[in-house]
């Protein structure tokens, strides 16, 4: 789809939506579909759910050392998201940055907004919208990993993350997957076609028509 890499700065590509609205499915597809984007995992002191593991859907650590992490600055970003704390590793960013290769983030509105200041000209938010409640709901049941009263809890939370959606550049709503994740590829595709993101332009074009011009 993109030309083959050249020198170029990395994105750092944040996706967030109420949970069922398909960003675990957009990020798996996206990454699977592109290899030069990269997942960022988080540490988060929720517990672990079955079919979840250490390392792959979250570093899972305990309060002290959710604590020690805080303090030593490893965070890029962190919140209190449903009663437990979700933080962002620095070093993955700073290493996929140096590299020019893309990081996907699976975090919140508080996150997107922490990571403005110090990220802003390397960052693009997406947020995803379901196309109705109802269809929300559906989509958490047939899952079928929580019980109808975390359901229902989700779906409390679920209009307060909603309600961030203007704090994002772009916003989709996924009415189907394969639409949807071809858009958020086109949303990859044209930031990275930016002029400031290709940092070795200037070299190219010198070489295309010649140093007097
Ligand atoms: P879950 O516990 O269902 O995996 O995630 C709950 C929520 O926490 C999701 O909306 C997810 O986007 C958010 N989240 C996961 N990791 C992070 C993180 O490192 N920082 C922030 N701010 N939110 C996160």
């Amino acid at each position: 789809m993109d030309q083959p890499t050249r020198q170029r700065r990395g994105l750092l590509i944040v996706l967030s939506s109420p949970s069922g609205a398909g960003k675990s499915t957009i990020s798996r597809m996206l990454l699977e579909a592109d290899g030069e984007v990269t997942m960022s995992v988080s540490a988060t002191t929720r517990p672990m759910r079955p079919g979840e593991a250490e390392g792959v859907d979250y570093h899972f650590v305990d309060d002290g050392e959710f604590d020690r992490m805080i303090a030593a600055n490893e965070f890029v970003e962190w919140a209190h998201v449903f009663g437990y704390r979700y933080g962002t590793p620095k070093a993955p960013v700073k290493a996929a940055l140096r590299k020019g290769r893309d990081i996907l983030f699976d975090i919140d509105w508080q996150g997107a907004r922490q990571l403005e200041p110090d990220f802003g000209e390397h960052l693009v938010t997406i947020f995803l919208l379901p196309p109705s409640m109802a269809e929300l709901e559906h989509r958490l049941h047939t899952r079928g990993q929580d019980s109808d009263e975390v359901i229902a809890d989700r779906m409390r939370r679920a209009a307060d993350e909603i309600d961030h959606w203007a704090e994002y550049e772009y916003v989709l709503v996924n009415r189907d997957m394969d639409a949807c994740l071809d858009r958020v590829r086109a949303i990859v595709s044209a930031e990275r076609s930016k002029r400031v993101r290709q940092t070795d332009l200037v070299e190219f074009v010198r070489d295309l028509i010649g140093p007097q011009h």
